[in-house]
């Protein structure tokens, strides 16, 4: 149910043994459900987290330098962020989700809100025994853990860190250019059209033209508005004043052989 968050858009779902990238270099969640039942199978290891994140944590981290020395663990959130079709999400701080002050109202709008933030801290989860979850359980938590995030990414990227963030992919026009031909592919940035969930679907905002377009990868265009925000764009160019372009001056002028288009 809550696959249709998006406007009702069904969003390809994004099968992370299809994200070679992604799914190669993660032993954590994505291969967790089904191998939990293999006895040789070792629980999740971090070898690059830190040690407080669980006591299972240390141990493990030992099992896989030996076993897995080659690949190097992705956490759920570089995962997530990485996924064809995220590349609008930046990468939110663990630190900022552990502070539950950030997430305060947010265990009432999502559903298995505990579940779905344990696995997107890449928590053993301690609210009841992993092998008990069945495919369809485990899918309903990565589609909450994914709805948790976007409504935790929504206040971060108005953060000064969060800000940092998206101003670096920014840089790299990773949010898309605006179509308009007289924009001459000025980089756009995320927007939503509304603060609530399932309103609409993400725009891209053009500061030259101050207009929104649909996001022209059909996979991006699947994102819920709501985990961007109507503010973003705007307070980060007024965080970052000096990106801001001049405001276009060239229109678009209809001509019928030559001659400009009566206007009644
Ligand atoms: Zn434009």
């Amino acid at each position: 149910m809550h696959r249709e968050r998006g406007g009702g858009g069904s969003k390809p779902k994004m099968d992370r043994s299809s994200i070679t990238t992604a799914t190669t270099s993660r032993g954590g969640f994505n291969n967790n459900h089904k191998d939990r039942s293999s006895p040789g199978n070792s629980k999740i290891s971090y070898p690059n987290k830190k040690p407080s994140k669980g006591e299972e944590s240390e141990t493990d981290s030992e099992e896989s330098d030996v076993s897995g020395s080659d690949e190097e663990e992705t956490s759920w959130i570089s995962w997530f962020c990485n996924l064809r079709g995220n590349e609008f999400f930046c990468e939110v701080d663990e630190n900022y989700i552990q502070d539950v002050f950030n997430l305060c109202g947010l265990s009432t709008q999502v559903p298995y809100y505990d579940y779905a933030l344990d696995l997107i801290l890449d928590v053993e989860s301690s609210h009841g025994n992993g092998d008990m979850f069945s495919e369809e359980q485990n899918e309903i938590f990565e589609s909450a853990a994914e709805m948790l995030y976007g409504l935790i990414h929504v206040r971060y990227i108005l953060t000064t860190k969060g800000l940092a963030a998206m101003l670096e992919k920014y840089k790299n026009a990773e949010f898309g250019r605006c179509p308009r031909v007289y924009c001459c592919g000025q980089p756009c940035l995320p927007v939503g059209q509304s603060d609530i969930s399932r309103q609409s679907n993400v725009k891209i905002f053009c500061p030259k033209c101050e207009d929104i377009y649909t996001p022209q990868s059909r996979f991006q265009d699947n994102h819920d508005g709501a985990y961007f925000g109507s503010t973003f764009p705007h307070l980060f160019l007024m965080t970052y004043g000096h990106l801001k372009p001049q405001k276009t001056t060239q229109d678009y002028i209809p001509r019928v052989f030559g001659f400009k288009v009566h206007k009644p």
